[in-house]
């Protein structure tokens, strides 16, 4: 199994390197790439994604990213600023599953901002589109309108196979939980949206073991702040992903926590924490490496098929946390404040 490793910028390189270290205690034959990407690589060759970086994505059998960003690169043209390294990739290997779990350990209920009860023991999982709807939809534009205002436009579009492709990931994803899929659009309102509902339903009878519902996208949000404990797998289209799963995020209350994935068609994916470069305290060995540890395990899981390896980081994780490790972003009194190494390591220690 080939992993592509690409740390990136700020905090990237030392949380990604507590992963590459629990990767490695697994007992696992794993063949480790690192490559520069982001503002690292603009440093070292003037492109944030250079032609090697992307040589090594496309070998492997998963990619392993950290974070790119920071002030230092703001200035930049946008062709050269550390992001681009990110949509470069997924446009150049074809991602287009995002997989965001949302999971509030008993243990951290309190730092969400809603009460304990309703968040303790969540576990869901958004499957968003990721290439397609109304943000690559063309026509778009801003034109003169005859009324004499001007008038901007976006086209919402989705292809019965791209409807297809995205149900079929969120089915199997759900038959390997608690096989439930929960479908979002806006069908009463939006003819792509029907059009989603039916393939979605469609699709459905090749998974006769899932349940599945649908639920408008504003009831969806509703629920989500409501009762959440609801949900197993929802799925749904890029613009309502965008905005769900980032609500999802923040039922959990800490962003150093969560995972993601970018799946191909294949299974192939990018896998990384949903946080970015924290330029605000790289360097200083205090970021939490737990989002990218997981995100290692969700490798394991989608993409290098060791369900069993993946199990047994995420127990530890759990495990860590139990016995009352916390780095800063975590902490509350009483608990053992630690720095990313300790986080690392004492979660390697109960593996
Ligand atoms: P951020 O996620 O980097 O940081 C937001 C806040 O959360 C900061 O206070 C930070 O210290 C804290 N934080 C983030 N991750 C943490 C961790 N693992 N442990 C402890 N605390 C953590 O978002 P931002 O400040 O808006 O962006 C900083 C840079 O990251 C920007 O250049 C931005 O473009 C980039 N960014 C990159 C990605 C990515 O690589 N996928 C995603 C988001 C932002």
């Amino acid at each position: 199994m080939r992993i592509a490793v690409l740390p990136g910028d700020g905090i990237g390189k030392e949380i990604v390197a507590q992963a590459v270290m629990v990767l490695g205690r697994l007992g696992l034959r794993l063949e480790i790439e690192e490559a520069a990407v982001g503002g690292a690589a603009y440093d070292q060759s003037g492109d944030p994604l250079p032609e090697a970086t992307l040589a090594a994505a496309r070998r492997a059998d998963a990619i392993l990213f950290g974070a790119v960003g920071g002030p230092r690169y703001d200035g930049l043209p946008r062709a050269k600023r550390p992001e681009q390294a990110l949509l470069g990739l997924r446009k150049a290997l074809g991602l287009f599953a995002n997989l965001r779990p949302a999971q509030v350990y008993a243990e951290l209920a309190d730092a969400s901002a809603l009460r304990p009860e309703v968040v303790a023991e969540l576990d869901i999982l958004i499957v968003r589109e990721l290439t397609g709807d109304i943000y690559f939809g063309q026509p778009k534009g801003i034109r003169q309108h005859e009324s004499g205002g001007r008038e901007g436009f976006d086209t919402m579009r989705y292809t019965e196979a791209e409807v297809r492709r995205i149900a079929q990931v969120a089915f199997e994803a759900a038959r390997k939980r608690s096989k439930r899929v929960c479908s979002v659009d806006k069908a009463n309102v939006l003819e792509t949206s029907q059009l989603w509902r039916e393939v979605v339903t469609e699709e459905a009878k090749n998974y006769k073991d899932v349940e599945l519902c649908h639920m408008y996208v504003d009831n969806c949000a509703m629920q989500l702040v409501r009762e959440p404990k609801q949900f197993d797998v929802i799925v749904t289209g890029n613009m309502f992903g965008d905005i769900l799963s980032d609500e999802a995020s923040m039922l959990t209350g800490s962003i150093g926590l969560l995972p993601s994935a970018s799946l191909d068609a294949q299974g192939k994916g990018l896998y990384e924490p949903i946080h970015g470069s924290a330029p605000d305290i790289a360097g200083k060995g205090v970021a939490n490496p737990l989002a990218t540890i997981l995100s290692a395990a969700m490798m394991l899981r989608y993409s290098l098929g060791q369900s069993a390896a993946a199990q047994r980081v995420e127990e530890a994780v759990r495990k860590a946390l139990r016995d009352g490790y916390r780095t800063a972003d975590i902490y509350t009194d009483g608990m053992k404040k630690v720095g990313t190494g300790e986080m690392g390591a004492a979660v390697a220690q109960r593996l």
